[in-house]
């Protein structure tokens, strides 16, 4: 029933961050180069993500918002080796539930002809318009929650801290995505848009983060790449099901940037912490807490600025524990933070503090 339908779909999409998660997620899937963000009175009444990437072909305009469909999974064994974001097909149609949502899109075969989708709340494809337009998708999502009351007030009152939330979640993608030119605006209510930060493509995490936070905080950051040895100690993902034997290792890198340790100095950069695994932004809070305690040794008043991607074999971790995607399990964790702390005092050591 479409009431089971709008309880589910406010399961996927909470906030203003998993939309534009979902949405940026499925630009980088269609192998967009340019992801343009716009926002209007901070997403209240629109939230628009406009991508350079493949489009969707005509004969998918009909399923394409329907419940579970999705273009990137052709069966369950694909599910551990996936390199996509997206694979449950859950995210346009809880959009549709949950707002008037509306797609244009556009093929390279199609171009300079785009299509207009317009879809019901169950997600079935209301109407087509053609309109013109440059190979890509461009996803509208116009009043969110407008029909759940209750959680429509809730996303006005706290409109401040999910703002932040969705405007720091978006930086964490532009400076991981060295191969996305990333562009974010805001238009308010009355008033002109304005861009709150753009990034080049083809650039380094450096250049990114220097786009996003300013050269200042780039110049205070160390660069790292940390190896971690892990050894296998039971028969376990580490070593394919087998019991150890033979004293081979896997190599596990975390690679990024982090505040100098400067000793007793007043405050160098911001304090945001971002992790990643293997490119994919994620919350780590074990990571979090080795970087911090380490860091507060040499500076006890503060907290370092974080850019790190753990970057590791995806048979070490498994990410489809939690719906966002933003929880992931890796195995054989407790090895990897105490090799992690040890590499981090070794590169503050051979840093002048
Ligand atoms: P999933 O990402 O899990 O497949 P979604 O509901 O997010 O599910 O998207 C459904 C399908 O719509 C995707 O599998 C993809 O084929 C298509 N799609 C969504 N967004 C885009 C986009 N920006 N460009 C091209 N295709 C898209
Ligand atoms: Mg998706």
């Amino acid at each position: 029933s479409s009431t089971v339908h709008q309880i589910q779909s406010g399961q996927v999409i909470v906030d203003l961050c998993s939309v534009a998660k979902e949405l940026v997620e499925n630009s980088v899937d269609a192998g967009a180069t340019a992801i343009e963000v716009r926002f209007k009175n901070q997403g209240l009444d629109c939230i628009e993500v406009q991508d350079n990437g493949s489009g969707i072909a005509p004969h998918n305009h009909e399923s394409i918002a329907l419940k579970h469909y999705t273009s990137k999974l052709s069966s369950y064994d694909d599910l551990s080796e996936l390199q996509t974001f997206g694979f449950r097909g859950e995210a346009l149609s809880s959009l549709c539930a949950l707002s008037r949502f509306s797609i244009v899109t556009c093929t390279q075969q199609e171009a300079p002809r785009a299509t207009r989708l317009e879809f019901e709340t169950s997600g079935k494809l209301k109407s087509t318009s053609v309109v013109s337009g440059q190979r890509g998708t461009a996803v509208i999502v116009e009043n969110l929650f407008h029909n759940l009351p209750v959680r429509r007030r809730e996303l006005e009152r706290n409109i401040k801290r999910e703002w932040g939330k969705v405007i720091n979640l978006l930086n964490q993608y532009a400076c991981v995505q060295t191969g996305v030119k990333f562009t974010v605006s805001q238009q308010p209510t009355k008033g002109k848009r304005m861009i709150l930060f753009s990034t080049k493509g083809n650039a380094t995490t450096r250049e990114n983060i220097i786009n996003v936070f300013g050269v200042k905080t780039m110049n205070a950051l160390i660069t790292m790449h940390l190896k971690l040895e892990l050894v296998p100690t039971t028969a376990g993902p580490l070593n394919k099901g087998k019991a150890p034997a033979d004293g081979s290792t896997t190599e596990v890198r975390v690679v990024g940037h982090v505040s100098r340790p400067v000793h007793g100095e007043g405050r160098q950069t911001p304090d945001r912490q971002m992790f990643y695994v293997n490119g994919r932004p994620c919350g780590l809070p074990q990571f979090a807490k080795v970087f911090n305690e380490v860091y507060r040794s040499y500076n006890a008043s503060q907290s370092p600025f974080i850019f790190a991607d753990i970057r590791l074999d995806t048979h070490l971790y498994d990410v489809n524990v939690s719906p966002d995607k933003r929880t992931i399990l890796l195995h054989d964790q407790g090895q990897m933070l105490d090799n992690l702390r040890e590499s981090l005092i070794e590169l503050f050591e051979t840093q002048d503090v």
